[in-house]
């Protein structure tokens, strides 16, 4: 079972977000496919993701977009406040490996753009764009965190892949230092880098997340909560109904007279949906010219 844990440590001075995500990266491979190191890169950016959501409240959400202009194409990862997280590639069925590693860099390509996207539930999204300096998406994600939140943050991430293409292990921590943190705080955390840098042996070690803050923070922390966290898509007929409205009347006509029908698949969970005649004819009569 799959969980998150919000925290705060050091008298209140720092931050912490740390989750298991294997079971959301086995839905991940199993829902589209995924080579190794495509699972790698889309299970450490579903990992991002969900942790990034929890930073979210209410009905808030956010989608990350990832293109470094390697053979996986654009990453896409949603997620919200709520603990669901979903997402997809273009190429799933892409593998590199160096020195018997996941090779991420590669696979993700390194010259490119992160976006993050955030619905506030206000008028405009908040989006912020930043470039890709490595391709290790923990680091990238650390520099994101620097640069667009003004956060000074530390971010590991850990998967393993077993032989037969299921996770063995995937999580991830963000650790952020709060405007009232101490140059002793810096220097704590600059002190347990070496520590967090290996968090996959972290997480195939120890089942239990607390069990992990206690080794980097002895009993200097305090959980805020536990939230259950799952790959959970939320499409349905009305929504690709919203989006086929979209297209315009005209366009939807051309569709009814060459197609007659249409089939529109789900990029994040694979479900097909079939609009008829009828049903599009109804969209169109409700559509804008
Ligand atoms: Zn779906």
């Amino acid at each position: 079972m799959d969980y998150l844990l919000k925290a705060l440590a050091r008298g209140g001075r720092v931050r912490v977000y740390i989750s298991k995500t294997t079971d959301i990266v086995n839905e991940a491979i199993k829902t589209h496919d995924l080579y190794p190191s495509a699972a790698s890169v889309l299970g450490k950016t579903l990992t991002i993701g969900l942790m990034m959501g929890a930073m979210l409240k209410g009905d808030e959400a956010l989608t990350i977009k990832i293109d470094g202009n390697g053979p996986i194409g654009n990453v896409i990862v949603d997620s919200n406040a709520k603990g669901f997280v979903k997402g997809y590639v273009d190429n799933p069925h892409v593998h590199f490996s160096k020195n018997n590693t996941l090779d991420d860099v590669t696979t993700m390509g390194y010259n490119g753009y992160i976006d993050v996207i955030k619905d506030l539930k206000m008028k405009d999204l908040y989006s912020s764009t930043i470039p890709i300096q490595s391709g290790d998406l923990a680091k990238d994600f650390t520099y994101y965190f620097a640069g667009s939140e003004q956060t000074p943050t530390i971010t590991s991430l850990g998967i393993i892949i077993n032989e037969d293409n299921t996770t063995k292990i995937c999580g991830g921590i963000i650790i952020q230092l709060m405007p009232n943190a101490l140059e002793e705080d810096i220097d704590f955390l600059e002190f347990k880098t070496s520590v967090l840098s290996k968090f996959s042996g972290l997480l195939s070690e120890y089942e239990d997340l607390e069990v992990i803050l206690k080794l980097i923070f002895g009993d200097d922390y305090q959980i805020l909560e536990k939230q259950d966290v799952f790959y959970r898509c939320d499409c349905s007929k009305e929504k690709f109904a919203r989006g086929i409205a979209t297209l315009g009347k005209a366009e939807i006509k051309d569709i009814i007279e060459t197609d007659g029908q249409a089939e529109v698949i789900c990029h994040y969970c694979k479900k097909q949906y079939l609009f008829s005649k009828s049903d599009l004819e109804k969209i169109e009569s409700e559509a804008r010219k």
